[in-house]
């Protein structure tokens, strides 16, 4: 052990990559070393979605072009668990990008600007007054933790992984669709619900395709999870047969993340930043490395600087998701709130914002919803009284 890191991020997703593009941006001679334990390209259960707010945060990073070669898709259109539906073009484009070329390019943009990459699986942490000791191998004066969805460096450090309360899971695969589909597809299911299937183009006549849900509600079905999960997508999406299927867990936000612990910061899944509503976690990821990355390198205590950095970012945000998911475990809260949209372009684009980035609610917004749902209760009632 002759060097002594000044920051070594475990993990090159899209958390870790930022992580250690920042920290190098911000500080050009500092020592910032990435270790994964897969050689990249490598593949990542993902729907692949990358939101418009994922492609500011490209920029921040500055690497605006990373996927500009890919085409952008503008339509959304999503039925609700009760029927109702809502199709818009979304007020800026996103993307869909095969994770194993994405992650790629951003570990290769981190190399291109100093980054050491290595491979290497952390298994062990010794956490001393002035570093943190890695495998006995490897010392650093801060680790940024973005090793994913079950982090090893998170249970190394004591904190709990998300309960399954707040935690999904979710296959995902390609299908072959008309290379003009141009529209990002959402089928939400009520049966198990919260449970929604989606049909992501690439705009390369693919698309990626899945389905996800609550794991508790996966146990509830008593059966199989690999033929609960391929299951619904074959029935939700019967026209798009899916090949190279692929399941992973999604840890949810509880609302209040623990970023981590001394000279420890937790970034992406590793966080549980996935937003609870949707299952978007890219953008988080990147937000949320960038942030680490920042205070790795210009903070004296960069654990404190990190949690004042997220909270400013996202506290706002991740309370909203938070009380908005506990809402949604109603579906008619969820038709309420896609009818609305279907009416109001301005309420569409507030969900997407919500829903895909930092978005919150606006106390109106919230009470028009909160009066459809009530008002379709009323009705129902009524029709079965
Ligand atoms: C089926 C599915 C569909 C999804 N769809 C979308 C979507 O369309 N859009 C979206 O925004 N989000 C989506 N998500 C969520 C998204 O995939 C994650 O939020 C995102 O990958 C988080 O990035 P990350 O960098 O935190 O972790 P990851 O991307 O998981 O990267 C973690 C890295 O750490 C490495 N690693 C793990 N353990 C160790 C170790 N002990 N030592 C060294 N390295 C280690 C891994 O090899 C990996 O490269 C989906 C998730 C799933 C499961």
């Amino acid at each position: 052990m002759d060097t002594i890191w000044d920051v070594v991020v475990v993990g090159g997703g899209p958390a870790g990559a930022a992580a250690a593009i920042r920290a190098r941006q911000l500080r050009p001679d500092a020592r910032v070393l990435l270790v994964d334990k897969a050689d990249f390209p490598r593949d990542k259960a993902c729907g692949d979605g990358i939101a418009a707010h994922g492609r500011e945060e490209l920029a921040l990073l500055g690497v605006p072009d990373l996927i500009d070669d890919y085409r952008p898709t503008r339509g959304l259109s999503v039925v609700s668990p009760g029927g109702a539906r809502v199709t818009a073009a979304v007020a800026r484009p996103n993307h869909v990008v095969p994770r194993a070329v994405f992650d790629a390019r951003l570990v290769e943009a981190a190399r291109a600007r100093g980054v050491e990459v290595r491979r290497h699986r952390v298994r062990g942490l010794a956490a001393r007054d002035d570093r943190v000791v890695l495998d006995d191998v490897l010392a650093a004066r801060v680790v940024v933790a973005a090793d994913g969805a079950n982090s090893a460096v998170r249970r190394l450090i004591g904190v709990p992984p998300s309960p399954d309360g707040h935690t999904a899971i979710a296959v995902r695969g390609y299908a072959e669709v008309p290379a003009d589909d141009d529209v990002q597809f959402i089928a939400m299911q009520r049966d198990g619900w919260p449970a929604y299937a989606w049909s992501f183009p690439i705009g390369d006549g693919t698309a990626n395709v899945g389905f996800g849900m609550m794991l508790p509600r996966l146990r509830a079905t008593g059966r199989p999870g690999r033929e609960v999960l391929h299951g619904r997508l074959a029935e939700l999406l019967p026209h798009l047969p899916a090949r190279d299927l692929r399941a992973h867990h999604l840890p949810l936000s509880p609302g209040r993340p623990r970023p981590g612990a001394g000279r420890v910061l937790l970034a992406g899944d590793a966080a549980s930043l996935i937003n609870p509503l949707t299952g978007e976690g890219i953008y988080y990821a990147l937000l949320s490395g960038r942030l680490a990355g920042e205070a790795a390198v210009e903070a004296a205590d960069p654990l404190p600087a990190y949690r004042r950095k997220l909270a400013r970012a996202l506290g706002r945000h991740l309370r909203t998701t938070d009380l908005l998911s506990r809402a949604a475990r109603s579906p008619g809260f969820i038709d309420a709130a896609i009818a609305t949209a279907a009416r109001r372009k301005e309420v569409f684009d507030l969900l997407v914002d919500v829903g895909l980035g930092a978005g919150t609610v606006p106390p109106p917004l919230a009470l028009a919803v909160a009066r459809r749902w009530l008002w379709n209760g009323v009705r129902l009632r009524t029709r079965h009284a």
